[in-house]
């Protein structure tokens, strides 16, 4: 049995109030964060790592990450998400971020998606970072929420944060959790379910790293390894440096008996390079690993060293392995593994695989979204009809809790609706549901539930988000 110990009670200091504190800068917390500012909430947004992104950055899966704000091949592409998603792909285009969506033949697609919007993290990073500044959002950066304040009745009114100003508290009306391990739900006390178990399947890891090569030569390896047979995919487009180029290159390892060897001893099968950059694989993945539990300290600290060790190995191999790779090293690795699910919260509504491939939609729905990681391997999974579906307003609320909300990766107990709403661009309709919704309650006083949908509707679609005409 652990040991315990009782902590002495101590006075904090209150180092702020607020109407709307957002707990994870993540894709969907930054979402979130600027819904409730431009809403007129005092917002308060924490985040333990140097800057906001979440896995979209600091997991390092920016580069091709916009999964998807368009409806996959049925019965014809067209773009569903808008709202603070598509101001986010338009302000990164602006900086010069991004050349924009690169066409692709969508029955070529694994996820029968369109376009490929690629773009570069570090410009990702800075540009949502001035969004949140001009929206009037207060961020606390290298800050972590280590517990929440309840009254006498259990209900929360604030936060307790760790940073190198110490130990302190925030107060606030509602809570957004967007720490993709619902960390703040589960010390306000919601039910709660351990997932990572989930992802014990094919094609998926719990976890991957991710990480980035220079010094590499596609034009010579594409060629060289469809000689092999481990070629899955290679999508051409335009880089930055606006030529012709391999964007996204699949490469499955096990087809080849002596690259075999390796992928199995390292544990893995098939990795895509994603490159944007000239001679750059800006980022691979495919490299993870099943059943790891980051709630764990122990196992969360293990496998980040595992994994930066795999990383290095891998590059190590297509070096000596590899034409096209013989002067490559490795770039850049992500700030964090990325953990495709660890903790979940039960929410008053869970869509079903059935509903979103049957394009259901919803009395109280918060936008729509096309998008399911699982319709390359599933056939229940690959959207039908209209290829979209209506996400409820329901889905973002922790049963028994008030004025907490929750959006991104830790919503959905169910494996086969969380291939579609974990995707970056469903946490980010969330995000900016959950961000808005707060702000009108926090502002008039109502509880959740009472929110009137009507008014929820109307500053969704003030803020851009796209609902589609229901017939
Ligand atoms: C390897 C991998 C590849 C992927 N590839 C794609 C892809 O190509 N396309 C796609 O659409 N999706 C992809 N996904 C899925 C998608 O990126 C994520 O599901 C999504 O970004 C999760 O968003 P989120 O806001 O829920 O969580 P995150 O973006 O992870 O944000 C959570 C934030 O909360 C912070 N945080 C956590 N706990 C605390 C705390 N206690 N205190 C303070 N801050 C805290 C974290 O630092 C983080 O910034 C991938 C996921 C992984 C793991």
């Amino acid at each position: 049995m652990m040991q315990t110990i009782l902590e002495p009670a101590r006075r904090l200091n209150v180092r702020q109030s607020c109407d709307v504190l957002v707990a994870g800068g993540g894709t969907a917390g930054v979402a979130a964060a600027l819904a409730a500012a431009r809403n007129g909430a005092k917002t308060i947004l924490i985040e333990q790592l140097p800057l906001p992104s979440g896995t979209m950055a600091n997991g390092g899966i920016v580069a091709n990450s916009f999964y998807s704000t368009y409806t996959p091949i049925c019965p014809v592409p067209k773009r569903i998400v808008r709202g603070i998603a598509k101001e986010i792909e338009d302000r990164v285009i602006e900086a010069g971020g991004s050349p924009g969506g690169i066409a692709i033949d969508p029955t070529t697609s694994h996820y029968r998606r369109p376009y490929l919007f690629i773009n570069d993290p570090e410009m990702y990073k800075a540009v949502i970072g001035q969004m949140l500044l001009e929206a009037g959002v207060t961020v606390y950066l290298h800050t972590f929420l280590s517990d929440v304040l309840k009254d006498d009745q259990g209900k929360p009114y604030g936060v307790i944060i760790e940073s190198k100003s110490g130990r302190e508290a925030i107060l606030a009306t509602c809570f957004v959790d967007c720490t993709g391990d619902g960390d703040l739900a589960a010390h306000a006390g919601a039910q709660t379910k351990l997932f990572y178990q989930e992802y014990n399947v094919k094609p998926l890891a719990s976890i991957g790293k991710m990480f980035g090569i220079g010094n590499v030569d596609l034009e010579r390896f594409v060629p060289f390894a469809q000689q092999r047979g481990m070629i899955t995919q290679a999508i051409r487009g335009k880089n930055f440096a606006g030529e012709d180029a391999y964007v996204r290159v699949v490469v499955n390892f096990l087809l080849d008996p002596v690259c075999e060897k390796f992928a199995q001893q390292m544990g893995f099968r098939s990795v895509t390079f994603f490159s944007i950059h000239k001679d750059t694989v800006d980022f691979v993945n495919g490299i993870g690993r099943q059943n790891v539990n980051i709630l764990n300290l122990d196992e969360f600290s293990a496998i980040e060293l595992d994994m930066q060790r795999i990383a290095c190995e891998f590059v190590r191999y297509v070096r000596q392995n590899f034409p096209g790779f013989e002067h490559a090293f490795v770039k850049s690795t992500a700030n964090q593994i990325g953990v495709r699910a660890s903790r979940v919260v039960v929410t008053d509504f869970v869509p079903s695989i059935e509903q979103i491939t049957a394009s259901t939609r919803f009395d109280d729905e918060i936008g729509v979204y096309g998008h399911s990681d699982y319709m390359p391997v599933d056939p229940q999974s690959v959207m039908r009809n209209q290829g979209l579906y209506g996400l409820p307003y329901r889905m973002l609320l922790p049963v028994g809790l008030d004025r907490v909300f929750v959006a991104g990766r830790m919503v959905s107990t169910n494996l086969r609706s969380h291939m579609s709403t974990r995707n970056t661009v469903g946490c980010m309709v969330q995000g900016q549901a959950a961000g808005t919704a707060a702000a009108l309650v926090a502002k008039n006083g109502y509880t959740s539930r009472q929110l009137p949908y009507a008014l929820l509707r109307s500053a969704l679609e003030a803020g851009g988000v796209y609902f589609e005409p229901r017939s």
